[in-house]
């Protein structure tokens, strides 16, 4: 490859833009160098990183890591941690959904989804090619066109396009064939509006237009669904167990109706009700689509963006935890262990665990990421602002010090963290500050700021409108095997304007409970079995391990007084089943 600049004429060029597969093949490279620049920092600065951890001020995201199962991690050895700064880390992933889950906590469930996927056809991109090549050569150009596109699409919705716009997440995915998307979730101001059919129709068609319709050729273009069948006949790959598992083609609906769970079907009206139809051909076949066949789309997106656009109502709160896991379910990964027969599973595994060596052996960057990483585009994206409440047990607010520090160091360090976020709060809710004790801890940001020098709330001079929060507060997640600190988050949850630890353990009788799970069970907020189960269903989700998921079950059954086993066996025994039981040893093989 040439290197440098070459000028032609009058035409400055650029050899790698001429480079093709070279071209993205030098992205890639530079990518992996970046991050590994990045990784070998970690490395060496885990004393640091691992104090956070230490400290609390993290979220946990391992049983025993954070809060006050730490002295595991002494025991294993020095496990290298990878902190949640690093985009596409387990942790950071973690971060993100829980944001997402804060704002579920704050404003209900999302109305609308979007998915948009980027056109290789846009002129704008189609402009940068040079003769014979595609788009696939110009990384940087669909990245910059895409992202320019998605920000435009943003500030459409959050000036209104459907209505008054309360928040939203996204995350940013690539293709197999490398072109990037993004899933957008939207949360709208008015909720009662969103509960109207009116409202779904003026927003979202899944019909085929009029063929005079400036939209027509768009949806017919990109938004049919089918046939769906084997890849290799040039059909989609869609079918699973026997039905497409997007479960194409729906029936035919007369009129936009809610169902029961509060999911709307779309007004999908029949050929014999006037529906239209469209006939394509499909390898020399001739397809003939319906209104069944039509992916839900905004009219409006469609005509300005050019590009598959999804835009789909959001119902029952089932649906939110499937779209926050999708949206956040990181790259596709497979792990694969052979052991010999005998040797029980990681659990007495000596070795320590390295995150940073398990995250570059994960890791598979195409050129398309690689150049949206590079231009430092961002791979998630929220509003309003999230702020992490950390959550300690009365006096464990964990102080670190460097061994190397002198005592003077020590104290003043003791001084600076006696105060933390929390007992600030207690103290608002004892002096009566504001609002405070209407309260919950996780609303503290939208009324106060955390001034970090003074270490205390201070009252915001400008209060955020009602339905459009301009800050949410989350309480930090806590361990499962860590009662107590997830008793804590549990009643935090749950009780406005706190004053003390004594506080949240007191009942309505006055009488004062031994401790703050038992505070929870008596208060009704966490029936036993309930909160087991909740700790399964929340490790099932985010576990990068399934052996993991069947320790915290053994774990759970010695250490809790589980009242129905077989109940909680039958609800998770899907998720802990082993996906491939080999002849001389076990693979466990896990979808992330
Ligand atoms: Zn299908």
């Amino acid at each position: 490859m040439m290197m440098g600049r070459e000028v032609k004429g009058e035409e400055v060029v650029n050899p790698i833009h001429l480079s093709n597969k070279l071209g993205q093949q030098w992205i890639v490279d530079q990518y992996c160098k970046y991050m590994s620049e990045k990784l070998r920092f970690i490395e060496n600065n885990q004393k640091k990183i691992r104090a956070e951890l230490y400290s609390g001020c993290k979220d946990a995201i391992h049983d025993g890591d954070g809060g006050e199962n730490t002295g595991d991690l002494g025991k294993m050895g020095r496990p290298v941690i990878l902190p949640a700064s690093v985009t596409g880390s387990d942790r950071w992933y973690k971060s993100k959904y829980m944001d997402a889950m804060a704002i579920c906590l704050r404003q209900g469930r999302p109305h609308l989804f979007n998915t948009m996927t980027c056109n290789p056809n846009w002129p704008e991109i189609k402009e940068e090619l040079k003769p014979g090549q595609t788009h696939n050569d110009r990384p940087e150009v669909v990245c910059r066109v895409f992202h320019a596109k998605l920000k435009e699409l943003m500030k459409d919705i959050k000036d209104g396009l459907f209505g008054e716009y309360a928040a939203h997440v996204y995350s940013i995915e690539f293709q197999k064939s490398g072109l990037p998307h993004a899933h957008i979730l939207i949360w709208m101001a008015d909720k009662e509006a969103w509960r109207k059919t009116e409202t779904v129709d003026k927003v979202i068609s899944a019909e085929i237009p009029d063929e005079s319709s400036p939209i027509y050729k768009r949806v017919v273009e990109s938004m049919l669904h089918g046939p769906c069948g084997n890849p290799e006949d040039g059909q989609r790959s869609c079918i699973q167990n026997g039905i497409c598992r997007f479960n194409f083609p729906k029936d035919y609906q007369y009129k936009t109706e809610f169902e029961e769970d509060g999911f709307p079907r779309y007004q999908r009206r029949s050929p014999e009700d006037g529906g239209n139809t469209v006939a394509k051909f499909r390898n020399g076949k001739r397809i003939v689509y319906t209104n069944a066949d039509v992916v839900p789309y905004s009219p409006w997106l469609l005509m300005k963006y050019d590009c598959h656009i999804n835009t789909e109502y959001c119902h029952s709160v089932k649906s939110i935890k499937y779209v926050f896991k999708y949206i956040n379910k990181g790259s596709d990964v497979a792990t694969t262990r052979l052991e010999s027969i005998g040797h029980t599973s990681s659990a007495d595994d000596p070795s320590p665990r390295n995150e940073v060596e398990d995250f570059k052996n994960k890791m598979f960057v195409s050129s398309m990421e690689g150049a949206w990483r590079l231009q430092e585009k961002p791979i998630a994206d929220r509003s309003p602002a999230v702020q992490a409440l950390p959550i300690h047990l009365p006096n464990q607010q964990t102080v670190f010090f460097d061994p190397e520090s002198t005592q003077e160091e020590m104290k003043e360090q003791l001084k600076k963290d006696d105060r933390t976020m929390l007992t600030d709060y207690f103290r608002l809710c004892r002096d009566d500050v504001g609002n405070a004790r209407d309260l919950y801890y996780r609303d503290i940001p939208e009324h106060f700021t955390w001034e970090s020098k003074e270490r205390r709330w201070n009252q915001r001079k400008h209060p955020f409108k009602k339905d459009v929060p301009g800050m949410i507060g989350r309480v930090h997640y806590a361990g499962m095997k860590d009662r107590e600190r997830f008793a804590l988050r549990v009643l935090l949850n749950n009780t406005k304007g706190a004053m003390s630890f004594e506080h949240l353990k007191t009942l309505d009788d006055g009488s004062v409970c031994n401790t703050l799970m038992a505070a929870c069970i008596a208060k009704n907020l966490v029936s036993d079995d309930q909160y087991i189960s909740d700790c399964m269903s929340e490790q099932a989700h985010h576990c990068t391990n399934i052996n993991q998921l069947r320790q915290l079950f053994v774990d759970l059954l010695f250490e809790c007084e589980v009242v129905d086993p077989v109940k909680l066996y039958i609800e998770f025994k899907d998720a802990m089943k082993v996906d491939y039981v080999h002849q001389y040893g076990v693979a466990t093989a896990t979808r992330k």
